[in-house]
């Protein structure tokens, strides 16, 4: 058998945290059986479905990696399929049309309610007869098409995730509302748990791994391949991704689309990498860094947790440190140019060894690559402010006599080099009767405005190929 699993996202929003990491297992799930992974969009909901969601969607899965074999495939382009199914079950005699009206239905939940009942439809339409279908149809009424669902049947699977799980039909709601209303004639739009199946039969599925949300749309599903008589796949549902504090994931925690955590700096494979972690860990639950292929080799829904998986920006900040910090600096050269740009600094006005040079000085404090924005200023932008700390350095005693003596050093200097610098260094020291550390301090703080940084020296260099050191010491 071929391992056949899909992502099914739908195009109401942007690509969700929650839906790129059910991707991500699907994705790890298919290449560590050789199985093949499949993109469908599941448009149906034309209101609220949208062209650039879509976009937004494929660019994101694309962005991390997460290639697929098939598709993308567009519900929206197969209703045909979805009503043939839904004619077979009308003519196998387990669906029916329901005519109830809003009103009616609201009236009974408004009766179960009152009654401390758990809301459900009752089948009051499951056995109207020739007479009292004219009869609604003569007042107007339109049918929406409904699927019988047994309260006495029980519903079992073993789930990847999760062990034996099992409903009773009786919790299901009563017979589920497969195709909106039309008319008896002429169908109207099938809907979600119907078009599902329709759709993984179709497409052979034989792993359905999606998030725990939708486990009480499985056993509906295993209702309907049934009464299609197809081979009921696997399912697993993966636990939910919570907020950092264990609740349900809300906006105000800031996780949400992949292209913003893209626009807040993180890389598409430690996003990933970290992705991976939300529920699942490695046979080595020690290792935490992995590309996804590595942990495709790896990948088993036995290591896949029920319990909700807590979101952690601090770990996926050290994830994404650490692809920063080992990444080759050509590479990032390049990426931190395009940080540099959008931030506006002119990049032309440098040399390639120079960007390169600057990218190894700050790539050891980066965690996410905008950091290079704000650290980089000073090296873009000749005009300096200095913080509180750094002009309180250099309002120390014997500070402006150091700088004023390195300034001039500086000028006698021709060939400014790292031993250069170190010497000019030692010759204040020992001219002035000062430590080292207040010179190094001072040189700091005038040449970035800061008392803190990265390796000075290398700091100054830059600073000195653009000529801004000595207006700084100044
Ligand atoms: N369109 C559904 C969603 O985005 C997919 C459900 C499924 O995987 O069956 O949640």
């Amino acid at each position: 058998m071929t391992v056949r699993v899909r992502i099914a996202p739908s195009p109401t929003g942007n690509l969700h945290i929650g839906t790129a990491r059910t991707a991500v297992f699907n994705w790890l799930f298919a290449r560590h059986h050789q199985g093949q992974f499949i993109l469908r969009v599941e448009d149906t909901d034309l209101e609220r479905s949208r062209p650039e969601y879509t976009q937004n969607i494929v660019d994101g899965l694309t962005w991390l990696g997460l290639t697929w074999d098939e598709g993308p495939f567009f519900q929206s382009e197969r209703m045909d399929l979805y009503r043939q199914a839904v004619q077979t079950l009308l003519d196998k005699g387990l669906a029916y049309h329901c005519y109830a009206t809003p009103a009616e239905l609201d009236a009974m939940r408004a009766a179960q309610e009152a009654n401390n009942e758990a809301p459900r439809y009752d089948n009051r339409h499951r056995n109207l007869t020739p007479d009292q279908k004219a009869a609604f149809e003569a007042e107007g009424r339109k049918p929406v098409v409904r699927f019988r669902i047994e309260d006495d049947r029980v519903i079992s699977w073993t789930d990847l995730v999760r062990g034996q799980v099992t409903w009773q039909g009786k919790d299901l709601g009563g017979d589920m509302v497969i195709a909106r209303a039309a008319s008896s004639t002429e169908m109207g739009q099938p809907l979600y748990n119907l078009v599902v199946v329709v759709d993984d039969i179709d497409m052979a599925i034989t792993h359905v791994i999606r998030g725990e949300d939708h486990i009480g749309n499985t056993p509906k599903q295993i209702l309907l391949y049934e009464a299609l008589g197809k081979k009921i796949p696997e399912f697993g549902h993966t636990p939910l991704i919570l907020s950092p504090a264990g609740k349900k994931l809300s906006k105000r925690d800031g996780v949400t689309s992949i292209s913003e955590f893209q626009e807040m700096g993180f890389m598409a494979p430690a996003l990933v990498n970290y992705m991976t972690l939300l529920g699942w860990s490695p046979t080595d639950s020690t290792k935490e860094l992995f590309s996804l292929a590595e942990a495709a080799q790896d990948f088993e829904m036995q290591r896949v947790t029920k319990a909700g998986a807590k979101f952690d920006w601090d770990k996926l900040d050290w994830i994404n440190s650490q692809y920063l910090h080992t990444m080759p600096i050509p590479e990032l050269t390049d990426r931190l140019t395009t940080v540099w740009q959008a931030a506006g600094y002119d990049t032309q006005a440098v040399s390639q060894p120079w960007l390169a040079q600057l990218t190894t000085l700050l790539a050891p404090s980066l965690t996410r690559l905008k950091d290079a924005a704000e650290q980089a200023q000073v090296f873009f932008t000749p005009d300096l402010t200095r913080n509180e700390e750094a002009s309180a350095q250099l309002q120390q005693a014997n500070v402006p006599e150091v700088l004023a003596f390195i300034a001039q050093q500086l000028q006698q200097t021709s060939d400014f080099t790292a031993e250069a610098a170190k010497d000019l260094i030692s010759q204040a020291v020992k001219q002035h009767g000062v430590k080292k550390g207040l010179v190094m301090r001072s040189l700091r703080a005038a040449l970035t405005g800061e008392v803190h940084g990265p390796d000075l020296i290398e700091t100054w260099l830059l600073l000195h190929q653009r000529g801004w050191d000595q207006t700084r010491l100044a």
